[in-house]
């Protein structure tokens, strides 16, 4: 199977070299070019696998140059219990006495289900592919006779950057260094990174927030001499971020993943319809919902979640991308974002793959700011989609109200989907039975979800950690707790005009 450019169908890779490049010569984004079906047999066959099964089985459709026991060789290290506190990887938790996975209850069953995804090292949803993405990355380097070894290149408002870290940490051939805002992280997310083990990581802190590391990472990344430089001693740079198809493919192992858990748990059969409610920035998560959908998935709705960043609610309803529009810091900072990348391999699947069209949008976003699809994708777009948001102040009553009435703790951005969920069962009447992706522990945004508590301004650091266990009663991550303990490694701060030279030193 070949993977093409939005930009431009002519470009045509195996996957090995899609993983390789992460972005395609002409700034387009590597697409599958046929999507695997999914078939009812095959979705019985999948409820009696475990997660590390029914993911080799997936990804295995889309990397045809890769043989099962490579496959199976990253399943295995990307996603066992030295990294996930839980065998089922992905737990999907029911809300009521009867839901039957997850623990109990105290009221009626109610459909809804969370998806948990952050039983792994970092406790967000970003281990699912960055605990996976250093396999694939490497694999390709040799598949594509690569020799020089790959610097991964990360400004992160916080979760990707630990994820990276961890994912990458000692893996061969590869060095990672992570920008983060000095005063733009959480302390537990600065900690869970200044102390990250590993002969090949580094770590800085960047003055000033996060759109200036990011800034300054794009000018490195478009640096053509210092990419000259770094040749020469065997490096070239690459990104970890959902553009590279190899952090988008092992996210829709756990939308099938818990569409048979639901099988297994006598809630549905085969062939019945699931709603997905997605909290979403990016639009790598909920994009990956989309294409196990496409593949034969039976998904009724995906639901596209937002902060008061809710530029991804007006594009679904009105099909207007525009940018331009006041950026707020929220309580679920992993969604404060205004463009949000992948969504260009939505259009193009949605315009029929017209890679022309696709460009012209992504020209049109970055010259204009904004961007008005036709009505032929509208339409497309309001079959399969639907979309709300959520402000700060309604998350934390839906964390408070569904702690208290159901003794279920969730984070903040997954508050925002199922607020978002709530709205949409409000509106449409629609009763199908859904899976709200759970993105984080609460114990990552332990300040915000205290407050939600009324139990803010207490504590600080670590101490949030502690309290949030008072608190709740609920058992927090062992690598959170494990931070105490931790040696701070690396507590150096730069300029932002600093960043290339530290790239530089840190190669050479
Ligand atoms: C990254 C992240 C999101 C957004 O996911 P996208 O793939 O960027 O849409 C939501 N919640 C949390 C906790 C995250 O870390």
């Amino acid at each position: 199977m070949r993977y093409l450019s939005t930009r431009d169908k002519a470009v045509r890779v195996t996957a090995a070299n899609a993983m390789a490049k992460g972005l395609a010569p002409d700034g387009g984004l590597f697409v599958p070019e046929v999507l695997p079906g999914l078939s009812a047999r095959q979705i019985e066959s999948l409820c009696g696998m475990s997660y590390g099964q029914r993911a080799v089985y997936i990804m295995g459709a889309f990397l045809k140059d890769f043989t099962s026991a490579e496959i199976n060789g990253f399943a295995e290290r990307a996603y066992s219990a030295k990294g996930f506190d839980t065998p089922a990887i992905a737990p999907l938790v029911g809300l009521g006495a009867e839901a039957g996975v997850g623990r109990p209850g105290s009221v009626a069953p109610t459909d809804t289900w969370f998806l948990e995804l952050w039983h792994g090292p970092t406790s967000a949803f970003k281990d699912m592919a960055l605990q996976m993405l250093p396999h694939l990355l490497t694999a390709s380097l040799e598949k594509t006779g690569e020799e020089r070894q790959v610097c991964i290149l990360v400004a992160t408002s916080g979760d990707t950057g630990k994820a990276a870290l961890d994912g990458f940490a000692d893996v061969a051939r590869t060095k990672i260094l992570v920008f983060y805002p000095k005063d733009g992280v959480s302390d537990v997310q600065r900690l869970q990174m200044v102390t990250q083990a590993g002969a090949n990581v580094g770590v800085l802190g960047v003055a000033g927030n996060f759109d200036d590391a990011q800034a300054g990472v794009k000018r490195i990344f478009s640096d053509a001499e210092l990419a000259k430089e770094l040749s020469g001693c065997g490096w070239f740079l690459s990104s970890a971020n959902s553009i590279n198809w190899g952090r988008l493919l092992p996210q829709i192992v756990y939308y099938v993943s818990a569409y048979c858990d639901l099988v297994n748990a006598g809630r549905i059969v085969v062939g019945d319809k699931v709603n997905f409610a997605v909290p979403t920035g990016n639009f790598g998560n909920i994009l990956a919902g989309f294409y196990a959908m496409r593949m034969g998935l039976p998904i009724g709705r995906l639901i596209c979640a937002s902060n008061a960043n809710n530029v991804l609610t007006e594009f679904v309803r009105t099909g207007v991308y525009d940018k331009k529009r006041p950026f707020y810091v929220t309580n679920s900072p992993s969604m404060d974002i205004l463009v949000s990348s992948n969504l260009e391999r939505l259009i193009f699947a949605l315009s029929g793959e017209d890679d022309k069209q696709t460009a012209g949008y992504m020209r049109a976003l970055s010259e204009t700011g904004r961007y008005t699809v036709t009505p032929g994708i509208k339409s497309a777009i309001d079959k399969i989609f639907w979309a709300d948001f959520c402000d700060d102040e309604r998350t934390k009553e839906v964390i408070a109200t569904t702690y208290e009435a159901e003794g279920y703790l969730m984070d903040t951005h997954t508050a925002v989907a199922y607020d978002v969920l709530e709205k949409y069962r409000a509106e449409t009447g629609d009763a199908t039975p859904a899976v709200v992706v759970s993105t984080a522990s609460p114990y990552k945004f332990a300040d915000s979800v205290l407050d939600a508590l009324g139990e803010g301004g207490m504590a600080e650091g670590l101490g949030l950690i502690d309290k949030l266990a008072e608190v709740s009663g609920t058992v927090p991550p062992q690598p959170l707790t494990a931070l105490r303990g931790k040696r701070v490694r690396f507590d150096e701060t730069i300029e932002a005009d600093e960043m290339l030279g530290a790239v530089r030193s840190f190669l050479t």
